[in-house]
């Protein structure tokens, strides 16, 4: 079946995730495991990590539909060497608190070569820092997220997810998320059947269906190839239903979970209902 849900708010703890996502009726949902916009966190404790497995027990939803999203300080392409340890060091915490939570999946965005290095280098700097945390970890696959493209980012081109798995030693424990915003605006058309189809089969090509572990379901208040990366919600932007539709009858997309990051919270509910319903008969 289909695995949707919305990254839900984990203040006042990580345990709180699994019940916010019970009340939108999710069967998938995302968290931060520590505050996002800092680099340092006070380690999770006995007693909310016990908290958040037995919350998730009673949500019903099975650790491998959890999708944690890292930290967006972290660089695992950072052209200088000691700025790019700190993210790495960060990154490695972030894969410890997933595996402290029983999870099998830590979303991330690539990073960024900040125009000092080329995109190949950075790259290549993105997978030698997987390799690096996957070494000190077990049972934690890297997720890595296409992006919009804005300013220096990577991962724009679904040639840079495939260059980044080509340099993982372990290809059991990396895996990659599609954000249909950031496809759309990093320029891949999902406007129509016939343009999802398109640009699906070209990931299909370049990544493979094989490596998906994650989608995040956003509209895009930007256009097509603005490189800008603006979430909507759901047929309110320039996608429109479409896209949805697609994914939610498409055979691919079973069983992974699926992610809102839509701009309004209060509407998720809605959302999920209003996708559940966009599935046809078999
Ligand atoms: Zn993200
Ligand atoms: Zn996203």
């Amino acid at each position: 079946m289909k695995r949707i849900g919305a990254h839900v708010s984990a203040s006042g703890g990580v345990e709180n995730a699994p019940l916010n996502a019970r009340e939108i009726g999710a069967t998938a949902f995302a968290l931060f495991t520590k505050n996002q916009r800092q680099w340092n966190a006070k380690p999770l404790t006995e007693k909310s990590i016990s908290a958040f497995r037995e919350n998730l027990e009673k949500s019903d939803i099975a650790p491998r539909y959890v999708l944690p999203h890292d930290s967006y300080l972290i660089n695992l392409g950072h052209p200088e060497d000691e700025a790019l340890q700190k993210s790495r060091d960060a990154f490695l915490d972030e894969m410890q608190r997933c595996q402290q939570l029983g999870l099998s999946l830590l979303n991330f965005h690539p990073g960024s070569h900040l125009k000092r290095i080329s995109e190949e280098d950075s790259l290549r700097r993105v997978a030698d820092s997987i390799n690096w945390a996957l070494e000190q970890t077990s049972g934690v696959t890297a997720v890595i997220e296409n992006t919009a493209g804005q300013g220096s980012n990577l991962g724009y081109r679904f040639e840079h997810l495939a260059a980044i798995i080509d340099g993982v030693e372990d290809k059991s424990r990396v895996g990659v998320c599609i954000d249909t915003c950031h496809t759309f605006t990093a320029g891949y058309d999902l406007r129509t059947a016939e343009a999802c189809s398109q640009t699906f089969d070209e990931f299909e090509r370049i990544v493979g269906f094989n490596y998906l572990r994650g989608v995040h379901l956003n509209d895009s208040k930007p256009d097509l190839g603005s490189r800008v990366d603006r979430h909507e919600s759901l047929g309110k932007g320039k996608l429109g239903w479409t896209v949805f539709e697609f994914i939610m009858n498409d055979n691919r997309f079973e069983e992974i979970p699926m992610v809102l990051e839509t701009v309004d919270s209060s509407i998720w509910a809605d959302e999920i209902r209003q996708l559940y319903a966009l599935q046809k008969a078999a």
